[in-house]
């Protein structure tokens, strides 16, 4: 364990005040640790954030304190875009890593930092690019279709990217003749499957550790206990087969099943009658639906459904980001023109859709 210094950092062309907060940081095995969020930390971060001109993103799934002091709060590729779009140096990207490499594809002439780079993903992480190599390799004539859960490298390799709301339009899309690798999250893929009725879909069998864990045995608990309860369940849970089955039985009306991608819950919030919603996705997401929907009850369907990595990115390593400069993300400039043209490929299909 070792403790790091506050001392401030100059970014090249500015000057970085050393301001009146007075914190350290210690790099400890879950993270950095050692700063509470108050107020004058968040007057801190907004402070240093206009100092170094950049735009402070965060992922739904962040802490609350995270996604309170941030510019914008949304999906993985809305939160892209929008890095893409604003007029700022820096891109402070508090998510995951891969979801600052999308950042970086799609805005390279700006810097990206992610507070703390060691915030991986099992759901990208389940796939390699050699791993995706060999079985295009099985499949020389497939269309390579990934989930934005996926590192730089692998979309490097991908014909279209497609993202949690429009996966089943964007392979639909493909010539139904053609062999589809669809990778790397099994629900989504075998959502697709279901949705499109291709047989000709070849599905990677890679999941998120914090989503596979929210199973069918406790959605199944939950919605009998709460029976007016709307159903918001995100499709790489472990539940979304279950949830499906248990609507197609008759045991949860139809109608109360909604799968969505993180950015749809929140649309569907501002949107449903009902006085008690059940979220099956990580907990972050409840942060954003209370305030979305004040007036509705929202219960996670398994409390414990949180994100390690996402939490990673403490108020002490974005204040280490933004004070420092770390940590930097790069891309090689060839992977990165690889990826960029499937993300804009899904783009180009039309709905855009939202990412996890
Ligand atoms: S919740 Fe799962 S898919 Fe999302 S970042 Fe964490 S490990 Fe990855």
């Amino acid at each position: 364990m070792s403790i790091t210094s506050d001392r401030p950092a100059t970014l090249p062309g500015a000057v970085i005040d050393a301001g009146l907060f007075d914190a350290q940081w210690v790099d400890g095995p879950g993270g950095y640790t050692g700063v509470e969020p108050t107020a004058e930390w968040a007057e801190e971060v907004r402070r240093l954030a206009r100092a170094r001109n950049a735009t402070l993103l965060a992922h739904n799934y962040e802490l609350p304190a995270i996604q309170d002091v941030a510019d914008h709060v949304g999906d993985s590729l809305a939160l892209s875009r929008i890095a893409a779009e604003v007029d700022s140096d820096e891109i402070v990207f508090c998510g995951v890593h891969f979801m600052a490499e999308t950042a970086k594809i799609l805005s390279p002439d700006k810097r990206v930092l992610i507070p703390d780079a060691r915030a991986g993903c099992s759901l990208a992480d389940s796939i390699t690019a050699d791993e995706l190599r060999e079985w295009k390799a099985e499949f020389p004539d497939a269309v390579v279709v990934s989930y934005v859960n996926t590192t730089a490298a692998v979309k490097g390799l991908t014909d279209i990217c497609c993202t949690s709301s429009n996966a089943v339009e964007v392979v639909a899309s493909i010539d139904p003749d053609k062999d589809v690798l669809f990778l790397p999250d099994q629900f989504l893929g075998a959502h697709v499957k279901r949705k499109t009725g291709r047989d000709n879909i070849h599905i990677w069998a890679g999941e998120c550790h914090v989503h596979a864990g929210i199973n069918g045995d406790e959605l199944t608990a939950q919605a009998e206990s709460h029976p007016d309860a709307d159903l918001f369940i995100h499709p790489e849970c472990g539940c979304a087969t279950s949830a499906l089955y248990l609507a197609g039985e008759g045991f949860v009306p139809a109608d109360k099943v909604k799968i969505l991608s993180t950015g749809g819950m929140i649309d569907a919030a501002r949107e449903t009658k009902a006085k008690q919603v059940l979220v099956a996705t990580e907990i972050g997401m409840l942060h954003q639906l209370r305030k979305a929907a004040p007036g509705i009850d929202f219960q996670p369907v398994n409390g414990r459904a949180s994100c390690p990595y996402m939490k990673m990115i403490t108020p002490a390593a974005l204040l280490r980001a933004l004070r420092e400069g770390k940590d930097e993300v790069f891309v090689p400039e060839d992977v990165a023109a690889k990826a960029r043209q499937s993300v804009e490929r899904m783009i180009a299909i039309g709905n855009p859709g939202s990412g996890e």
